[in-house]
């Protein structure tokens, strides 16, 4: 192993591998891809259904669960997030949604210079394949390195059912919510790629491998950041038991998610001064933001009993399931090939509303989750409807309670805790309640069977939301662009703020989180932060 590199990458997430990639490519710069996980070459990973097992699995989840939220009537939710190469983008759902075009007008008005909408949509666009199915032929669409998939040949029965509802409903319809019209229902489309996953090691990472100067370590962990003075100069990481410290001659990159970002940068002595004391590591700058700004989507789901078949008939029987194997094994298609979430979108909750505000979800099958162990399908017939807000206002914050790497830091989300929020749960349970009370919804439920927003007032609704709501796995914003380092952690640049050689690329530097699912926004960062990165170095020489 050299003592040295160009660029350390910390974390290959989904960010992470577009880095290793991008900054490897014209083979000037020598990389290393740190990576605490292990092998991502698991049937569990590449065949998409499989992440109903990666979902509570510590050989590749890191399996964290928040501190209790007051918000959520004081209930402890798991937070998985993927340990394994791909990070997150190796054990999601697979969802692909860019986010709503003001998304990223929100981020450049708060201090990201040069992320809004006009900027990064050529980006999106030069990162993705867009594939999908006519006639049985597959068209493609673009020539990125990101497969995503329309599985609308594809979709369950029951999804069609819940497009005629909306239609019932008067709610729009799209075909792409990554389109011109990004609004209204219509079938989710994937990163998938010929029936495997497209996960980010898979699009990025594994092409770049080949190449004689990026060099992967696997089953690695950064323990802390190394400095001159004000300037990151390297990492030292532990490898089976044994510590090395490997230089950065150019910059570190952190890209360790969400969570592990801005535990990093506080272990390394970034991060407000109070916490950092109380956990026993000095302080090298006070930066109040770091862990701070902690934003996430919170949903809440409602279960069905079905006159109709759905998923659960298909994949609970032992002869269903060996069915799906057999037309996977022999075609790359059908259930296996595709995720739960197969129909939703966007929608405004009341005509006024001035953009989407709601994302919806209508899944074909009903499970259960949340506890940290793996869902289980019902075998009885069911489906799931599902809202939740779009653009939370409340922040919480991820903070280190020690000065050792292996304990896990403290998640506050501080959930629901603006107006604006708790209004917002409101006007989503009215939504969906014209969705519910459609002829088509009427003919297809059976039972609901718990208490849904046809039945509850304002005060229960509310009540319920924070009994049964969860995480949708989309922690953002940890370590925020903004505008100085004591209001936010990075400049528009993904630079740290008054620190030299040290950028944080991943999820944790949204400004806001984004309207919808968050893997292709935080890909999008990745390749964006790469042509700063590689533009800046051309300009330093
Ligand atoms: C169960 C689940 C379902 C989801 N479903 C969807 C979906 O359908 N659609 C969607 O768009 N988004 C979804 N998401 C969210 C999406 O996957 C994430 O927003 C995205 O992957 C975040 O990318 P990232 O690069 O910020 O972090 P990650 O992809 O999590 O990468 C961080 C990497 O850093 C590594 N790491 C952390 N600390 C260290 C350290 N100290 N040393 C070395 N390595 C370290 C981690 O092991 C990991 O590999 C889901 C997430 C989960 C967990």
């Amino acid at each position: 192993m050299p003592a040295s590199y160009d660029f350390i990458v910390v974390g290959a997430g989904s960010a992470g591998c577009v880095l290793a990639n991008r900054l490897s490519e014209c083979g000037k710069y020598t990389v290393l891809l740190v990576e605490a996980g292990g092998s991502d070459k698991k049937l569990r990973i590449r065949v998409p259904i499989g992440y109903g097992f990666t979902y509570a699995d510590p050989s590749v989840n890191w399996m964290f669960h928040a501190q209790p939220d007051p918000g959520l009537a004081d209930r402890t939710v798991y937070w998985p997030r993927g340990k394994v190469i791909g990070g997150s983008s190796s054990i999601n759902a697979m969802v692909y949604c860019r986010g709503l075009p003001q998304d990223f007008d929100d981020w450049q008005a708060a201090g990201a210079e040069g992320w809004d909408w006009a900027s990064v949509h050529p980006v999106y666009e030069r990162t993705e394949t867009k594939a999908r199915y006519s006639d049985g032929k597959r068209q493609l669409k673009g020539d990125g390195p990101l497969w995503v998939t329309d599985e609308t040949h594809q979709a369950h029965p029951v999804s069609g059912e819940f497009l005629k509802a909306a239609r019932e409903a008067g709610w729009p319809m799209t075909v792409d919510l990554n389109g011109a019209k990004c609004e209204g229902l219509g079938i989710y489309h994937n990163t998938t790629r010929k029936g495997w996953r497209c996960s980010s090691a898979d699009a990025f990472l594994r092409p770049a491998l080949k190449r004689g100067n990026l060099n992967l370590i696997s089953h690695a962990t950064v323990e802390a950041l190394t400095f001159e003075g004000r300037r990151a100069t390297g990492i030292v990481h532990r490898r089976n038991g044994r510590r090395q410290t490997i230089k950065a001659n150019r910059e570190v990159i952190v890209c360790a998610g969400a969570v592990n970002s801005p535990q990093l940068l506080q272990l390394s002595g970034l991060g407000p001064h109070a916490v950092l004391q109380q956990a026993g590591i000095e302080t090298r700058q006070d930066m109040p933001e770091v862990g701070g700004g902690l934003q996430d989507h919170l949903a809440i789901t409602y279960h069905y009993d079905s006159t109709v078949p759905t998923l659960n008939n298909q994949l609970s029987p032992l002869t269903g399931r060996m069915a799906a194997a057999m037309k996977y094994l022999f075609t790359r298609r059908g259930m296996l090939s595709l995720g739960i979430n197969q129909c939703g979108g966007f929608m405004r909750s009341t005509p006024d509303s001035p953009r989407a505000d709601m994302q919806i979800y209508c899944n074909p099958a009903t499970y259960s989750t949340g506890d940290g162990s793996s869902p289980q399908l019902d075998p009885e017939p069911g489906f799931i409807l599902s809202f939740q807000p779009c653009r939370p206002t409340s922040r919480g914050r991820i903070d280190i309670t020690s000065s050792d790497i292996d304990t896990p830091p403290a998640i506050k989300p501080n959930s629901l805790s603006t107006n604006a929020d708790c209004d917002a749960v409101l006007r989503g349970g009215r939504l969906l309640r014209q969705l519910i009370e459609t002829p088509t919804m009427n003919r297809l439920i059976k039972r609901a069977r718990q208490a849904d927003p046809t039945t509850l007032d304002d005060e229960e609704m509310l009540d319920d939301f924070r009994q049964k709501a969860s995480t949708v796995y989309h922690p953002t914003s940890t370590c925020r662009m903004g505008r100085d380092g004591k209001s936010a952690v990075l400049d528009a640049r993904l630079r740290v703020h008054g620190i030299g050689g040290l950028r944080v690329v991943d999820a944790s530097a949204f400004p806001t989180i984004t309207s919808g699912n968050t893997n292709a926004p935080t890909i999008m960062l990745a390749q964006r932060g790469s042509d700063m990165i590689l533009e800046d170095m051309r300009h330093d020489g």
